[in-house]
């Protein structure tokens, strides 16, 4: 499903891609405005979500630039109408880079509302929706929630990376991995809960998409886990077993 992308451009070698669904996103957006203020509406309507998706790149371009830094490849940014992903080559297992990395995004986006702010302290009491008052306004909410929500402790999400990096320091990879999975799932149950009843359907899809996003990630670290014991014992057949080898040699990280 995830293939159903169309490549934008690149930024900094980082190809930018955004899912097909994507613009059924943007026809219902802009029918929105249109519906209800015409002409005005869909304008302000289709720019709001330009620039909230614009924000997402830099969210996402946050934890790039931030990989990249460490010598991580990363293959792309995908946009898709539940937000962005960006896909590296490896995750890195030491925690201070994870950390780091999954920090720079949320961070991205504290800083630009910290700088809307500014903006927004200039403004009169009465704002009006499609206005670039109004304009400002919701950049300035979306960034501040995205900030906040990405940082909830649901793995994959930033904030289960984080409770994963912060676990890791303490325990196995794979075990702060598993707990932070747990973790997450429980939340997103909680969450999901509470999206239906209050009848906020998409973010009920949304969590139920971070459950399994979760579950699959956990399996894949799993996965992972046994086809690097196996290779240890390879090399321990192959060597002997006096070799100690704490890393794969072959395999990248
Ligand atoms: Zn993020």
């Amino acid at each position: 499903m995830l293939g159903w992308s169309i490549n934008l451009f690149r930024i900094r070698g980082i190809q930018l891609a955004v899912h097909a669904s994507f613009f059924l996103l943007l026809a219902w957006v802009a029918n929105d405005g249109w519906r209800s203020a015409g002409a005005a509406g869909l304008g302000w309507s289709v720019v709001t979500l330009l620039a909230f998706f614009g924000c997402v790149v830099l969210h996402e371009l946050g934890h790039s630039l931030t990989a990249i830094h460490f010598g991580i490849g990363v293959r792309r940014i995908l946009l898709m109408p539940i937000g962005g992903m960006a896909e590296f080559d490896s995750i890195p297992r030491q925690p201070a880079r994870e950390l780091l990395i999954t920090l720079a995004g949320p961070a991205v986006n504290f800083v630009i509302a910290g700088l809307l702010w500014f903006v927004i302290r200039t403004f009169g009491d009465e704002v009006t929706l499609y206005s670039l008052d109004g304009f400002i306004y919701q950049i300035f909410f979306a960034n501040l929630v995205m900030g906040i929500f990405n940082l909830l402790p649901a793995f994959p999400m930033d904030g289960g990376r984080i409770l994963r990096a912060l676990l890791a320091w303490r325990m196995s990879y794979l075990r702060a991995t598993r707990f932070a999975a747990t973790v997450g799932k429980v939340i997103c149950v909680l969450g999901a809960g509470v999206a239906l009843w209050s009848n906020h359907w998409l973010l009920a899809v949304l969590f139920a998409f971070i459950f399994f996003a979760g579950e699959a990630e956990y399996r894949a670290v799993q996965r992972r886990e046994i086809e690097d014991a196996r290779w240890r014992e390879t090399l321990a057949r192959v060597y002997g077993p006096t070799t100690t080898v704490n890393e794969p040699p072959l395999l990248s990280r």
